[in-house]
């Protein structure tokens, strides 16, 4: 999946443009939710018995890993070719993964790195250790240099 798109958290709301959240419709609601604006439960219809599937789901979509808002990272899986560069790159990975600095890849057990190839597609697992999130916090760009594909962008 790429990133997250406003469609997609529409696609799982109620779809009824009831008003009641206070939008006009519901995909104003679901891009006010994409943008962090607005929250899930304040769409009363989502909070329906029979919609209960969706809600999970959507709390599911809209729950950022941790670190991810503070460090604006971004990861497009469409856009990425498995190439690897982000977790050689990337000078933290290198010091929880021996493996990697010596870019034969991450073990697959190892959950301290912050990427892991799996099915030639890059996920981030672990940003708890990137110099944008543990202090002293710094302005680091590399995997984003890096990524031929600009599969990985930096918001900020
Ligand atoms: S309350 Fe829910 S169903 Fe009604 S318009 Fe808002 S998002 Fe759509
Ligand atoms: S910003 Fe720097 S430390 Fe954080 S994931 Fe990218 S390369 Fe690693
Ligand atoms: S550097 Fe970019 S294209 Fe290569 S694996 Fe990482 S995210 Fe994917």
């Amino acid at each position: 999946m790429g990133r997250l798109n406003a469609f997609q958290i529409y696609k799982l709301l109620p779809k009824t443009n009831c008003k009641e959240c206070g939008e006009s419709t519901c995909m104003a609601f679901a891009t006010k939710l994409l943008n962090q604006e607005r929250k899930l439960d304040e769409c009363p219809i989502l909070l329906e018995s029979k919609y209960q599937a969706n809600y999970e789901q959507l709390k599911e979509l809209l729950a950022p890993a941790e670190g991810a808002l503070e460090t604006g990272i971004t990861l497009d899986e469409d856009l990425c070719t498995g190439c690897g560069n982000c977790v050689v790159a990337c000078p933290p990975n290198a010091r929880v993964c021996d493996a990697c600095k010596g870019g034969s890849g991450p073990d697959p057990s190892n959950d301290k790195i912050i990427f892991r190839v799996l099915d030639s597609k890059a996920k981030i697992v672990n940003l708890k250790i990137c110099r944008r999130y543990e202090p002293p916090i710094t302005n680091c760009r590399i995997c984003e240099m890096y990524c031929p594909t600009r599969a990985i962008e930096i918001l900020r």
